[in-house]
């Protein structure tokens, strides 16, 4: 059997742990390898909810800081692992002097640090005045102490949202404000609430959600732009079930010029989900005039409940039967399938999302219950 070099071995992994902290998946951030959590060790950090700037200006510092010194630890920890795991040299000596490659580059890469250190302390001269984050304030005060007070008054007060965006970024909104805040010290996108049009541009959708959410999520894209010139627009995602939220903290109105369509809650996006699962099921048959459906009063009613699941066959012997099984429906068609697909939604644990999609539901006219699998669309 061949057996991999433990620097191989120790490259995969080392590579799969920087795309994981780099984008700061959940499981590291859950984790606690984060930045922010190497950070906040000793304090350096300061608090948030009291210097909000500060707190950004020096996290996304040490961010740089912490992002700069990966190169450097590979490259150590390579040769280091080369001669002691793969025995290839007698020692790091020989090992540097027999591969120019890897020394060159440990020389290059310790520059990194070097350079971003450096930075750091720049950054920070004249109380942080010096940050990256000073040159979009710099818009709207030339006293950036000043406005950098009133923005952490702001941000102490209930009323402010935070969202996040995505892993790496989260948007801000304060009674005058609206901050977006990255992962890097370039990351600053700040406008005043009154000088902002906020435009949908686009909207897609992932099927598999990190968050466990029913029927994938919905992202929205959003550009903001502001009346000042000097200030860049910018565009953020936003999961549509903050939508709304985002929307009721905003003092004007999310302009949807495209017409996207928007998922505000759990609900309108489980209609979604249902009536593409229904459409796959076999078609029911129907003659005679339809009614329109008694939910909505405008749709004519389209779909019939017919048991065609197997839940109620017999069980085989030696097998419990099933606690709960569907029971065929002799109702006449009376409901859309939108309004029967908010009526399933309606009659399921609100708090837990991920199993309507498997669970049953009582016919709301007869009671029989039923399961997606037995709803059928009129042929
Ligand atoms: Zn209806
Ligand atoms: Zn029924
Ligand atoms: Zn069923």
């Amino acid at each position: 059997m061949l057996e991999a070099p433990a620097t191989a071995i120790f490259s995969i992994f080392y590579s799969v742990f920087c795309t994981g902290f780099l984008c700061q998946f959940r499981e590291f951030r859950g984790s606690g390898l984060s930045p922010e959590a190497l950070l906040a060790t000793g304090d350096w950090l300061g608090s948030e909810q009291i210097r909000f700037l500060r707190y950004h200006m020096k996290r996304t510092a040490g961010t740089f800081v912490i992002h700069s010194l990966l190169p450097l630890v590979y490259l150590l920890s390579l040769s280091y692992i080369s001669v002691t795991m793969d025995l290839s040299h007698p020692s790091l000596h020989h090992y540097w002097q027999e591969s120019p490659l890897v020394y060159n580059s440990l020389l290059l890469s310790l520059l990194l640090p070097i350079t971003a250190l450096t930075l750091l302390w720049y950054w920070s001269r004249d109380d942080w005045l010096q940050h990256p984050f000073s040159s979009p304030l710099l818009a709207y005060s030339s006293s950036l102490p000043s406005l950098a007070a009133d923005i952490d008054t702001q941000f102490r007060r209930i009323d402010k949202i935070c969202l996040r965006t995505s892993p790496l970024q989260q948007l801000v909104v304060t009674d005058s404000w609206l901050i977006l805040v990255g992962a890097w010290p370039w990351s600053l996108r700040i406008c005043q609430q009154s000088e902002v049009a906020l435009q949908l541009v686009g909207s897609d959708h992932h099927v598999i959600s990190t968050e466990g959410e029913l029927g994938g999520t919905q992202y929205l894209t959003i550009q903001v732009t502001s009346r000042r010139a000097e200030v860049a627009p910018f565009t953020f995602r936003l999961n549509s079930l903050e939508y709304q939220n985002l929307q009721d903290r905003l003092d004007s109105t999310i302009h949807n010029a495209r017409n996207v369509q928007v998922y505000k809650t759990v609900s309108e996006r489980f209609v979604e989900v249902f009536k593409e699962q229904v459409s796959g099921n076999p078609r029911a048959e129907h003659t005679g005039e339809l009614e329109p459906c008694i939910g909505c009063m405008t749709e004519p009613s389209n779909v019939k409940l017919q048991r065609v699941c197997p839940s109620s066959s017999p069980a085989p012997p030696g097998v419990d039967p099933p606690a709960e099984s569907c029971v065929n429906c002799y109702c006449r068609p009376m409901w859309c399938i939108d309004c029967m697909a908010k009526w399933f939604a309606s009659r399921q644990d609100q708090s837990s999302p991920e199993t309507w999609l498997g669970s049953r539901c009582p016919c709301p006219t007869c009671r029989s219950k039923f399961c997606v699998l037995d709803v059928c669309l009129l042929s």
